[in-house]
């Protein structure tokens, strides 16, 4: 019975373009003295968030996605530039997804987030005042706010200011098979999300612990924004490290290749 196991589905939220630069530090990439005009690279940056249903009842959602209103919202930090949200269909955007699941934001019991960048935390304000418990990582709560004005960098902090945010400061199993890791590095405190499931096994989400495939390597290629790198090497050996010991699937923050190799929407759900 499939309401007896976790049911796990991945939605697309949102497709922005980006430089892969911002992505990926990949020298073969790179401008070179043998090949000193190479073209930019202006590759998909596809966003998700993940719906999870346990046995016991309970709803989860693991991040929220792009808004709807990007460019206004992100014109003064000047990444909607860098970052446009120019690939998304009216069908993507998380109040589309919402609907399409049947649910409104307060039926979810947890908000997990893994950061608070804006195209992670961007619709976390459904969630206000809605009773739901929003996590996030105690480092991230603190780097989030620990700045005056309108934005740090990818952090907006109108996209969470007002939210009750309850943190955790270690691994942390939420309910049975549902476990946030913590994976510091590509911001103060970015986390990842294991789901142990009955079928497909285990899947770990990485969000922005690691963007592509070729982040993970071996070897692990950093990216353009990287807050700690010594920590976001470590991290990238710790999922390594679980990885292997669970046979899992890790699903990568923004790998267009991934994506389309990926069960996604409502109705295309892993268990
Ligand atoms: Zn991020």
């Amino acid at each position: 019975m499939a309401d007896d196991k976790i049911k796990v589905t991945v939605l697309p939220t949102g497709t922005m373009h980006a430089d892969l630069t911002w992505l990926l530090i990949d020298p073969s990439r790179m401008a070179s003295a043998s090949n000193p005009d190479k073209q930019k690279d202006w590759v998909e940056v596809p966003t998700h968030a993940v719906y999870i249903e346990h046995p016991d009842g309970k709803k989860l959602l693991w991040d929220t996605g792009v808004p709807r209103d990007w460019v206004e919202r992100w014109g003064p930090t000047g990444l909607d530039q860098f970052f446009p949200v120019d690939a998304t269909t009216e069908d993507m955007w998380l109040d589309s997804r919402l609907k399409q699941l049947g649910i409104e934001a307060g039926d979810i019991d947890y908000l997990l987030l893994s950061h608070l960048h804006l195209d992670h935390a961007a619709n976390a304000q459904f969630w206000n005042g809605t009773g739901t418990t929003i996590l996030v990582d105690e480092a991230e709560k603190e780097g989030a706010f620990g700045f005056d004005g309108y934005n740090k960098g990818a952090h907006i902090k109108s996209d969470y200011d007002g939210l009750d945010l309850t943190t955790i400061n270690e691994d942390t199993e939420i309910l049975p098979g549902i476990t946030l890791l913590r994976t510091p590095g590509h911001t103060w405190g970015t986390l990842s999300l294991q789901v142990d499931l009955a079928d497909s096994g285990t899947m770990i989400f990485a969000s922005d612990s690691l963007y592509r495939s070729e982040s993970y390597g071996p070897p692990p290629i950093a990216a353009g924004i990287v807050y700690d790198t010594v920590a976001w090497f470590n991290s990238v050996e710790k999922i390594r490290s679980i990885q292997e010991r669970t046979d899992a699937t890790i699903v990568f923050g923004h790998d267009p290749v991934q994506f389309t190799e990926l069960k996604l929407g409502p109705g295309n759900s892993y268990t």
